[in-house]
């Protein structure tokens, strides 16, 4: 009934009754206690064929809202939204994420509760739920990172647990490539819902909405492209196999190979300085790892059949270059039948994405039929 009343399929007692086939009295029923409960708010009267006219009903958006939480390896940011979608505030602080869970979610904490005070002007809001991406794999059923490579201290380390307790609703942990992909589906492209999308910045992972779904695979490690072998190649990998596609062409192996050529690069921002610069080897080594990540990205175009693929992350930021690579590899080794249709994209969320795919998660949570009964029945929080 939420559902049909957010999407506004069925926006009065009437149409709901006849969209779901219940009776009238018990659509009542429930109407009244979505909105006793603040899921709902009955305004103005619509349009009336005859007879009292009926109230309108819309998703409550006022008073709540959900975190999205984006921890990165340097930075992490903090956003509020309503429970519609709409962004009231965000937050990004520099921070390190190898210092460890204690410092960086205390961060986060002191960050989200000052934010929750000042949304929205006057009024503070009453949190829904929270999400939050984090750089490394996580098992999803229980929200916890596992053997993440650039986050030591991390492992198993329970962070729904962390703002559980100190927030008193449900937290959601999932990998950041993972939330940025439904970011992008449900907010650049709806109607695809099949739906790829590749990080191409230090490392190098995608992310993959299947049916309009996230898929994360057996235990949340879907879509780590990272070490698929590219050609015959011997590239070291920082796994210990050789040829890997992040050795050929994550940003910390081009810029090691731009260090080595007498460049000044540190990481994925010094190789689109360069490129910016028009550096022709910058440019030239680009287009080279567009090319390698098309080859593997024609592979899953011929296995997935996706609709729209965006490629996002910190060298996304050169496109033009990078994209053609991609285009390039991937129209010429894939199945006709799958690039008949397939759009190739740069991110259109860029520094938000994972943000708000996080609240988005969060948002799908609070407002799922199991949670709304669950926070009608217990009259308590929707944990
Ligand atoms: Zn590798």
């Amino acid at each position: 009934m939420l559902a049909l009343i957010s999407s506004g399929v069925a926006v009065t007692r009437a149409e709901i009754a006849r969209r779901t086939g219940l009776a009238r009295s018990t659509v009542s029923l429930r109407v009244d206690a979505l909105i006793a409960h603040g899921f709902v708010d009955e305004g103005a009267e619509a349009p009336s064929t005859g007879g009292r006219p009926p109230r309108r009903l819309s998703l409550r958006t006022r008073g709540y809202a959900v975190a999205g939480i984006d921890i990165g390896a340097s930075h992490c940011r903090v956003a509020l939204l309503d429970v519609g979608g709409a962004l009231l505030v965000a937050r990004e602080d520099p921070l390190t994420i190898a210092d460890g869970p204690e410092a960086v979610l205390g961060h986060v904490e002191r960050t989200l509760r000052t934010l929750l005070e000042t949304a929205g002007g006057a009024a503070s809001r009453t949190l829904r739920a929270i999400g939050v991406g984090v750089p490394g794999p996580v098992e999803f059923s229980t929200g916890r990172p596992v053997d993440p490579p650039i986050m030591p201290g991390w492992h198993h380390y329970a962070i729904p647990e962390f703002f559980e307790e100190r927030f008193g609703v449900r937290a959601l942990v999932d990998n950041d490539v993972n939330v940025m992909a439904l970011a992008e589906q449900r907010r650049a492209w709806p109607d695809a819902l099949h739906l790829l999308y590749l990080k191409v910045g230090t490392g190098i992972g995608c992310g993959i909405v299947a049916d309009g779904r996230v898929h994360r695979g057996a235990r949340g490690a879907a879509g780590d492209i990272g070490h698929i072998r590219v050609g015959e190649r011997d590239n070291p990998c920082r796994c210990g196999n050789s040829g890997c596609l992040e050795a050929i062409a994550g940003g910390a192996s081009l810029a090691q190979r731009l260090r080595e050529s007498g460049l000044e690069a540190a990481g994925s921002l010094d190789i689109v300085r360069l490129v910016g610069e028009g550096n022709s080897k910058a440019v030239r080594m680009v287009r080279e790892a567009g090319r390698a990540v098309g080859e593997v990205l024609s592979g899953l175009v011929n296995f997935f059949n996706p609709e729209t693929v965006v490629v996002g992350g910190a060298l996304a930021a050169v496109h033009d270059q990078l994209l053609a690579g991609v285009r390039e590899a991937v129209y010429r080794r894939s199945n006709p039948l799958a690039t008949h249709v397939l759009r190739i994209e740069p991110s259109r969320l860029g520094e938000n994405a994972a943000a708000i795919g996080a609240a988005i998660l969060a948002i799908e949570h609070a407002l799922s039929p199991a949670q709304v009964d669950r926070a009608l029945t217990t009259d308590a929080t929707a944990v």
